[in-house]
Order: structure tokens, then sequence, then C-alpha cells
């Protein structure tokens, strides 16, 4: 009777037939995937992207080289010079981060007092060598000025948190 049952079910292709049937019902069903790039799933306020140096409104860097970022740095990734300038206020000669050894921890960013450095929302940044993973200083103030706005809403966001 199984046997019977099998043929008549292969003749009449009914696998081919359900399967059809389900790719019919999924069709007008909302979909579960996204077409990444060109569309995008939730980012949370605390995601931990790419580093930036930020800056205040009237263009003066935040930081004023207290070096408590690279202190906490576990993997010790940040290097920091300093001196002071001529009108007496403390600011880095050099701001260096090692993306090669960065953890993505957010130390840094929880340790600075006037939220100079910040890790971004940026996750889709990529190199085609190595030396580009060095960061210096100018890289990470030209990724604060083009991340601002994303960065300062993430910051309010959080705000109640903190
Ligand atoms: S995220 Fe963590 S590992 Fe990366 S630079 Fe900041 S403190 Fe260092
Ligand atoms: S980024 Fe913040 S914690 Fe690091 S040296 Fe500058 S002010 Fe200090």
């Amino acid at each position: 009777m199984a046997f019977v049952d099998r043929t008549a079910r292969s003749l009449l292709l009914m696998e081919l037939l359900s399967g059809l049937w389900m790719t019919l019902r999924y069709m007008f069903r909302p979909k579960v995937t996204l077409n990444y790039p060109y569309e995008k799933g939730p980012l949370s306020p605390r995601f931990r992207g790419e580093h930036a140096l930020r800056r205040y409104p009237n263009g003066e860097e935040r930081c004023i080289a207290c070096k408590l970022c690279e202190a906490i740095c576990p993997a010790l990734a940040i290097t920091i010079e300093a001196e002071p300038r001529e009108d007496g206020s403390r600011r880095t000669t050099r701001y260096d981060i090692d993306m090669t050894k960065c953890i993505y921890c957010g130390y840094c960013q929880e340790a600075c007092p006037v939220d100079a450095i910040v890790e971004g929302p940026n996750f889709e940044f990529s190199t085609e060598t190595r030396e580009e993973l060095f960061y210096n200083k100018e890289k990470l103030l030209a990724n604060g000025d083009r991340w601002e706005y994303e960065i300062a809403q993430n910051i309010a966001l959080d705000a109640p948190y903190r």
C-alpha cells in the first residue's frame, strides 16, 4: 500500500507542488531578511564602532591631553604626546590608535572626561593594508567631523543611563 501511495505521489509531482505552494505562501509574508547594504538593521546608541575624536561647536578640539584613555586602554593601543600651547592650554601633538590592537571595549570613551574620544556608529570601515589601521590624530579628527551628528545623538540618547 505504501508503495502505491509513494508511486502515486511521485507521478502526480506532489512534492514539487507542495514546494511551489510553500514558495507562493512566503511571497506574501513580510520579509525577514534585509537587502544589505541598501537596507540596514537598527543599531544601539551604545554600539562601539570606529573611533573618532570630537570637536566643540566652535571647532576647538575637545581633547585636553589628560591621557586617561591611554592609561585605561587594556590593549595599549593608544599613544598620546602633548605639550602646552602658547595660550597655556594643553593639547595633544600626537594621538595615535593602533586599530589592529583595539578590542573595542569602550574603556577609552568611558574614561574621557570631555567626551573627546568616542566609538562611533561606523562598523563598515575597512582598509587594504595593515598600515592604514594605524590611525593618527588627523584621521581621528576627520572621523569626528564626519560622524559628529550621529555621535552627538547617541551620547544624548545614552545620557540618562550614565
Ligand atoms: S576601545 Fe578599548 S582597546 Fe580600543 S582603544 Fe579604546 S580602550 Fe583601547
Ligand atoms: S581623549 Fe579624553 S581621556 Fe583621552 S587624553 Fe583626550 S581628554 Fe583625556
